[in-house]
């Protein structure tokens, strides 16, 4: 099984590398509401919690936000170079093979750099936080984990969450 983000297909373990080290960055960059709120639904892509191989997307999947959207574009993109140069990785509990990982993260971040705010739905945001329920992370200050530093979702910590479960 595996999961394709935005055209780049993934090995299961890949998959919760790829996401590890972006959730790490951009726990420690994210500033606004509007950043926080793309990292915390990037963590909700946690197949420890809603199973394995069902947590491919697309960008235009993401809550993005019209009127900030070339701000947070450089902020991914930003999220994505820093994970590159290992920001946060001391809270791994292993080494990503970096042979594997970053041709994904390269890949990734050219697809950010060429997506076009008319690819955004604006439903998407709305549904997302319409089916939040009141103690949702993202409508409760964006709570960290103590350990981790890294922004919760509904269901906990990615990091905490996908320990001892490594793929690469
Ligand atoms: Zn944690």
């Amino acid at each position: 099984m595996a999961n394709i983000i935005e055209d780049i297909p993934m090995s299961n373990g890949l998959t919760s590398v790829f996401l590890e080290v972006l959730i790490l960055s951009g726990s420690m960059l994210a500033r606004t509401m509007e950043e926080k709120r793309l990292i915390v639904w990037l963590a909700e892509r946690d197949q420890s919690r809603v199973g394995l191989g069902t947590v491919g997307f697309d960008l235009c999947d993401m809550p993005w936000n019209s009127e900030t959207f070339e701000e947070d574009k450089a902020f991914l993109l930003q999220a994505v170079s820093r994970a590159k140069e290992r920001l946060g990785w001391k809270q791994l509990g292993y080494s990503p093979n970096e042979a594997i990982l970053f041709p994904c993260l390269d890949r990734f971040a050219e697809r950010i750099s060429r997506m076009d705010a008319a690819e955004i739905r604006l439903e998407i945001v709305r549904e997302w936080l319409t089916e939040a329920d009141a103690f949702d992370p993202v409508l409760c200050g964006f709570p960290t984990c103590p350990e981790h530093h890294t922004l919760l979702t509904i269901f906990g910590c990615y990091i905490c969450n996908n320990e001892g479960g490594r793929g690469i």
